[in-house]
């Protein structure tokens, strides 16, 4: 699960770069319908990223009580316990 976040997360600014350049050499040509195009597409890819930031943090689960983790410490603020970081 962790490992599918970082890559959508990677995808999404990787075509959010893309679509950045893209969008400029199209207002540079003063290509305004591409311009839509390119604004729906970092739209998409933002939305990409934030489900990629809320997958990453879900797939942070406490393995002893279950709760997500929020927090970075090696202890779970719920139960207490070690929490193991990969
Ligand atoms: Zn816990």
């Amino acid at each position: 699960m962790k490992k599918a976040a970082n890559i959508m997360a990677a995808v999404a600014a990787f075509v959010l770069i893309i679509d950045m350049l893209v969008m400029g050499l199209m207002i540079a040509n003063d290509n305004y319908d591409g311009v839509t195009v390119c604004a729906y597409i970092a739209a998409a890819g933002v939305a990409a990223l934030i489900a990629g930031a809320v997958m990453k943090i879900s797939a942070n689960k406490c393995p002893h009580c279950g709760k997500v983790l929020v927090t970075s410490g090696s202890f779970c603020p719920y139960c207490g316990e070690k929490v193991e970081r990969k």
